[in-house]
């Protein structure tokens, strides 16, 4: 008695999130150091009397922090509970089904999923042996996705010249704090078919948040209200709103908890190269390593035996790999100790 849609969904999976705490968590890219401490703040003096009411239909005061961070106008912000709705509601905001989506082949996981929901057809382009994007193939449909830096590689690439394409473009940002790069977001802002999308999840340390936004022109965002009341009017609860902006104008903190993942990334990176493990160069708060002997998902296996939890995907290119998230500098030792 269901839909053949959701029948036919392959919805996307999501890393383990087990109710056993002893896990050393190093699967789902979390933040291993707590928020900054204006977000507890904003917790305790939260009034939640106001909580009677809905929270703002347009996050308006959230959006003006974000705006001013970004060094564009509140029109030209989204914000969506968490970056995975952003993009849910960025895909049937931009697409039309009668040309392809083109993404990676070696991608976040979820495009292909949206698309599924969507009706809209979509066209894997393979990266190239050293995991770099097939510009041309890409651009060859009616609209790209594009992770930069890239998940599950870990690979920053230049993509400015997208931001000016003739078609739309998502630019998913969500690693984009650990690259040390620029992100496009105001250059998504001026352009005409470019939406940057980013995270509090990764770099904010909110994943249990659930706070991501867009930057685009203010018809794209229009674009994208329009999608959102015509599924979830209030998608932002008010906790969120407030927490996000107290978190996201905590610049000096950010900058510190940032600096100390993206140290401990290069140091674990160079003590498994010495260790005879290949990796790719991160730009993200996560490791691709390749296993010497091939075999992914018996180091994955070994590893969660001995209490750490990583993730591997069963998937062509990468089996053979596992993506480590960078923890605390203790966790790393007890994960190189084990591999
Ligand atoms: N984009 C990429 C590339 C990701 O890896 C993730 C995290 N799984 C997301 C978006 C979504 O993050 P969130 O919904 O927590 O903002």
């Amino acid at each position: 008695m269901i839909s053949k849609l959701a029948r036919n969904l392959v919805p996307y999976i999501a890393g383990e999130q087990p109710a056993d705490r002893t896990y050393i968590k190093l699967n789902t890219n979390e933040n291993p150091y707590p928020p900054s401490p204006q977000v507890a703040k904003i917790m305790e003096s939260f009034a939640c009397d106001t909580l009677r009411r809905y929270p703002s239909l347009d996050s308006g005061a959230l959006r003006a922090v974000i705006a001013e961070k970004e060094g564009v106008k509140s029109e030209n912000i989204f914000v969506g509970n968490g970056s995975d709705e952003v993009l849910g509601f960025a895909f049937p905001a931009l697409f039309d089904a009668d040309k392809p989506v083109c993404f990676p082949d070696v991608t976040y996981s979820f495009y292909p999923v949206y698309c599924t929901l969507f009706g809209l057809p979509y066209r894997t382009v393979p990266l190239d042996a050293r995991f770099l994007l097939d510009r041309k193939g890409l651009r060859a449909g009616g609209g790209m996705v594009i992770a930069n830096p890239n998940a599950p590689t870990g690979l920053f690439e230049d993509v400015r010249e997208f931001v000016h394409a003739d078609v739309p473009v998502i630019i998913d940002e969500a690693y984009i704090d650990f690259s040390g790069r620029e992100s496009l977001a105001k250059q998504a802002a001026d352009s005409e078919n470019a939406v940057v999308v980013k995270t509090l999840s990764k770099s904010y340390a909110l994943a249990g948040l659930r706070c991501g936004y867009a930057v685009a022109n203010p018809q794209i965002i229009d674009a994208l209200m329009r999608v959102k009341d015509s599924f979830n009017s209030y998608s932002v609860n008010a906790v969120t709103q407030a927490a996000a902006a107290a978190a996201l104008t905590d610049t000096t903190y950010f900058a510190a908890s940032v600096q100390k993942v993206v140290h401990t990334r290069d140091a674990v990176r160079s003590r498994l190269l010495e260790k005879g493990y290949r990796s790719l160069q991160s730009s993200a708060n996560f490791l691709l390593v390749s296993v010497p002997d091939g075999d992914g998902e018996r180091a994955y296996l070994h590893l969660k035996e001995n209490g750490i939890l990583v993730r591997w995907f069963d998937a062509p290119r990468l089996n053979d790999k596992l993506r480590i998230t960078v923890g605390t500098d203790e966790e790393m030792e007890e994960l190189l100790r084990l591999l």
